[in-house]
């Protein structure tokens, strides 16, 4: 069994961020990561200073060895349980049965996009499906793009696809807007197609929606609001308190509430992007390392009390 001051278990950019910043801090840390990271499916990854336009792989890559260089450690593993064995111990256990402790956990495992369930909108995820015009956007502007609607903030969200095109329309279910909506949508030219969209049809590339009364509408590129879901079930074993939705409820660094545990990125932050989640994931590691130093001036003064 190994020891470790901090274990991170995710290493997407809110976990290797706050693994470099804490290997640089010099305390034994380290990574445990699936290899799954959100934006996988996307060619390049966009929005992210002087890594505008990078392949989110090779920002993982280049992260991975910067942590490496100052020492951290990184295991391609899945953790399967968290279990507190003492107020400043926790042991960590791997899919496989091995088992390591760390004083500190810092919980970076991501989210889940939960797709709604039209024929063909899956095989298309990350490239003309997408779900973040901040990201993805440019690529397609001045296109036909749809919205698909139905989710509570839709006809926001189709307003802010807006931006990017003229050409732009709602599908939404039938009399589901309000007249303000209604409205709102109409001023500012946007389509609105009611009805149920059957499938999305494909010719090379993705060519329009067929609604469920066979009306084809053609689109080049659609946005989904997709369902966000954390992956929150190891913060649950551990006993942190979540929201309604499942979000762990965390101070402005990270900390749950069960002392000792942070949380970094999209698992506690549906709307980081990549370089929030990164930010994330430094500002928490050091709210970690100023507690691990308040616990080793405890330590220390004891340990002076009686003469050691
Ligand atoms: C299709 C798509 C495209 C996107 N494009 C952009 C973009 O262009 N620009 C941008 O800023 N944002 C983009 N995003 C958002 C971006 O993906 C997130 O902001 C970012 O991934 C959040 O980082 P994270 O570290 O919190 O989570 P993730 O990157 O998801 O990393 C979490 C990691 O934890 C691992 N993990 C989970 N459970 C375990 C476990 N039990 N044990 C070990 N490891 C585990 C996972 O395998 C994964 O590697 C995009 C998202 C999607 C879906």
């Amino acid at each position: 069994m190994s020891n470790y001051e901090v274990i991170i278990v995710g290493g997407g950019p809110a976990g290797l961020a706050a693994a470099l910043v804490l290997s640089r801090a010099r305390r034994r840390v380290l990574v445990m990561d699936t290899g799954e990271p959100r934006n996988a499916p996307a060619a390049h990854l966009h929005g992210f200073l002087s890594r505008d336009g990078m392949p989110p792989g090779e920002l993982l890559a280049t992260g991975r060895n910067e942590v490496e260089a100052y020492g951290g450690e990184i295991l391609n593993a899945t953790v399967s349980d968290l279990v507190q064995c003492g107020k400043s111990s926790f042991s960590v256990l791997l899919a496989d049965g091995r088992r390591m402790t760390a004083r500190r956990l810092l919980i970076a495992t991501g989210l889940i996009d939960e797709l709604p369930d039209i024929p063909g909108l899956q095989d298309r995820w990350a490239r003309d499906v997408l779900h973040c015009p901040y990201c993805h956007g440019y690529e397609v502007r001045d296109q036909a793009l749809g919205v698909i609607g139905g989710s509570p903030d839709a006809v926001r969200y189709a307003q802010i696809v807006r931006q990017w095109s003229d050409d732009v329309v709602l599908f939404t279910p039938t009399d589901s807007l309000s007249i303000d909506q209604r409205s709102q949508l109409v001023a500012r030219s946007i389509g609105i197609v009611e009805g149920t969209p059957e499938r999305v049809l494909v010719e090379n590339h993705l060519s329009g929606v067929r609604m469920e009364d066979g009306r084809v509408i053609p689109r080049t590129a659609l946005f989904v609001p997709p369902r966000f879901v954390p992956n929150n079930h190891l913060l649950l074993r551990l006993g942190c308190e979540t929201d309604g939705d499942g979000w762990p409820v965390k101070d402005s660094q990270g900390l749950t509430s069960v002392p000792g545990v942070w949380v970094a990125g999209n698992v506690a932050n549906p709307r980081a992007q990549v370089i929030t989640a990164a930010g994330e994931g430094s500002a928490s590691a050091i709210a970690i390392n100023a507690d691990l130093v308040a616990e080793d001036i405890r330590i220390a003064v004891d340990a002076f009390a009686l003469g050691h």
